[in-house]
């Protein structure tokens, strides 16, 4: 049988295109380099077709994973990938990464196929029968139906404003198979064409916020910057830097924002974070939302706090509490703006704030260099993050995706990180089966080497994409800590039938042959110097890799750093009996 699919824009023999050539032309149009995807009815000759044309197509083994390869892809980029999805119970899977792309901000694109729509209207019992379009309403920034050949040019471009503009996020375009079948004059389809123009366009603030946020933080005593994740996607780095190093105002960087300014930057407060949030007078928000992470700006925070807002959703302003100076707009424009008014109302930080940071610092730093050097058999979580460290900290250009509980918790602390956006995780929600999607789409988008580190529970959400890194043979090495548990494995039944508790994984595992099945190297560590040799060998082949690391199964704590988020019952014997006897539970640096 003639392949079709590898033909040209127009199918042989007519002057028509069809649908899926109009589609993946326009996405091409527009720039989109990678669709993420897991193919079916009635998208399979769309991805073939889009690959034909010169797009990467990535054939991903759950949906989920497809939509976070692509969000990550937009997080680093700032430029939308496809996440491609077969009709309802494939669409269904996607939803919910593109709601966490979503809550994230960060820019993707979801097609989905989608059956019949009168049948589907009527309740027939069509194959696959969904109303995708309405479903998905709740679940991104907007979502559309390409019910006509001649509207695909209009679903792009709105898909790549929506999407990009603002704060970014999800965009879901459903692609029915009645569309899908519609063909059109070729030449007119091509003439009536356009490219998005400037989806994500700079929006400055005004200059009278701008000004009362430079005197805010001119006669603040104690000022603080706290940046996140929308100052990584608003690519703001050299404008950030910029003003620290004018102001010589101290930083504390939330998770994904790490590395904006280098983690080993003397005016990081992420070593004394606790001091900083008690005395900051002055709060500068870059990108960062006072969420549950922040304690909604409340418990912690020095109760006369002032807070000066720059956010491009005007939405958000006051979102949890009262802000002294909100500033709406882009954090690019913004940061430029506030750098060229320094001129006029100079700012600078006392040596005396800056020294208590650094003293604080210098002190937590010693504790925690002698908890993550400890030479301790079997390991805890620090033990390993330590050794990693060592390996990550000659190889600072490597992207790193971390998930899980415990694992995610310390390794934010403990590996530092020296590039904007070389840190991906859980984000606003914590949620867990986010990194290995992570790990490809960060790959394929950059080119760059990964490594993954995440914990035996988290890596079992979306551990089956190890074979597409081997597959598309992606640079990424995957570290899994095993403690044989979610947040530990020595949890146990309270009742009588012997089973494992909910909370217990396999702890004689060997999560390692997972990649050899699929022609990865694997490797199994048991102490540090192990892990510090084998990471450091899996990342110089710069090959898919993996490597086990074997923790003390009592290693770890009950949901991690946020154990107080959990309710703990009242009665019975789990009133009292909190695990929190572990030696390996860190408590200040955080
Ligand atoms: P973190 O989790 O790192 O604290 P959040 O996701 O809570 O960060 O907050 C990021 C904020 O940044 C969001 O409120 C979002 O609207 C905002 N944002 C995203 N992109 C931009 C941008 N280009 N300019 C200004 N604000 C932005
Ligand atoms: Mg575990």
């Amino acid at each position: 049988m003639a392949d079709t699919t590898t033909a040209a824009a127009t199918p042989a023999g007519t002057n028509l295109t069809d649908s899926p050539h109009y589609l993946a032309q326009a996405l091409v149009a527009n720039g989109i380099k990678n669709m993420y995807g897991v193919v079916g009815i009635p998208v399979t000759d769309f991805a073939r077709i889009a690959q034909g044309m010169g797009m990467r197509y990535i054939g991903m083994r759950h949906e989920e994973d497809a939509v976070n390869a692509a969000a990550a892809e937009g997080f680093q980029t700032g430029r939308p990938a496809i996440a491609l999805t077969v009709s309802a119970p494939g669409f269904l899977n996607g939803l919910a990464a593109l709601l966490e792309a979503t809550t994230n901000g960060f820019p993707v694109i979801m097609i989905g196929g989608s059956s019949t729509r009168h049948v589907v209207d009527m309740h027939e019992g069509e194959y696959e029968g969904l109303d995708q379009m309405n479903y998905a309403k709740a679940f991104c920034k907007e979502s559309f139906r390409i019910d006509k050949i001649e509207d695909i040019p209009l679903a792009v471009a709105r898909a790549m404003h929506i999407a990009c503009s603002g704060r970014p996020g999800g965009v879901y375009i459903d692609f029915p198979d009645d569309a899908v079948a519609q063909t059109m004059d070729a030449d007119a389809a091509t003439a009536a064409l356009w490219t998005a123009t400037n989806p994500a366009p700079a929006m400055p603030p005004a200059q009278a916020s701008i000004d009362e946020a430079l005197k805010l933080l001119s006669e603040a005593k104690n000022p603080l910057m706290l940046v996140g994740k929308g100052a990584a996607l608003a690519q703001a780095e050299d404008e950030v830097r910029e003003f620290v190093s004018k102001t010589d105002i101290p930083f504390q960087p939330m998770s994904m924002a790490k590395g904006l300014i280098s983690d080993d930057d003397p005016h990081n407060t992420a070593s004394a974070r606790s001091l900083a949030l008690r005395t900051a007078d002055v709060v500068l928000l870059v990108g960062a939302r006072l969420n549950w992470m922040l304690n909604f700006g409340e418990k912690g925070w020095n109760p006369d706090v002032k807070f000066i807002q720059i956010d491009i959703d005007p939405n958000e302003i006051e979102n949890a509490r009262q802000i002294a100076c909100p500033v709406v707009g882009d954090i690019k424009s913004a940061m430029t703006m506030l750098n060229a008014g320094l001129e006029k109302t100079p700012v600078k930080a006392s040596d005396e704030w800056l020294g208590a940071i650094q003293a604080e610092s210098k002190q937590n730093d010693e504790k925690f260099a002698a908890r993550i050097n400890s030479g301790k058999v079997p390991m805890g979580h620090y033990d390993a993050l330590g050794a990693i460290k060592k390996v990550y900290d000659q190889h600072k250009d490597i992207i790193l995706t971390n998930e899980g509980a415990n694992t995610l918790d310390d390794c934010r602390n403990i590996i530092d990180i020296y590039e904007p956006r070389h840190r991906m995780d859980c984000g606003t929600w914590g949620v867990m089966g986010c990194a290995v999607g992570y790990s490809i789409g960060a790959a394929v988008a950059t080119g760059k080497q990964v490594l993954y580190i995440g914990g035996d529970s988290g890596f079992g959400f979306d551990g089956m994409e190890i074979e597409v890194a081997c597959r598309y043979n992606l640079p990424i090495t995957f570290v899994v800590l095993n403690n044989g548990g979610i947040y530990r494995g020595d949890f146990e039944n309270l009742g009588k039938d012997g089973d494992p508790s909910p909370l217990t994984l396999t702890y004689d595992a060997h999560y390692e042959k997972m990649i050899e099945a699929f022609g990865g190297t694997g490797y199994y560590a048991t102490t540090p110097e192990e892990v510090e040799q084998m990471v450091g060998e899996a990342v110089a082949s710069g090959k898919p890799s993996f490597v086990h690391v074997q923790l003390a199964e009592y290693a770890g704590k009950e949901s991690g750093h946020i154990s107080n988020l959990n309710p703990k019952p009242v009665v019975g014997p789990l009133a009292t009996s909190e695990m929190t006897s572990d030696p390996y539970i860190e408590g200040a640096h955080m």
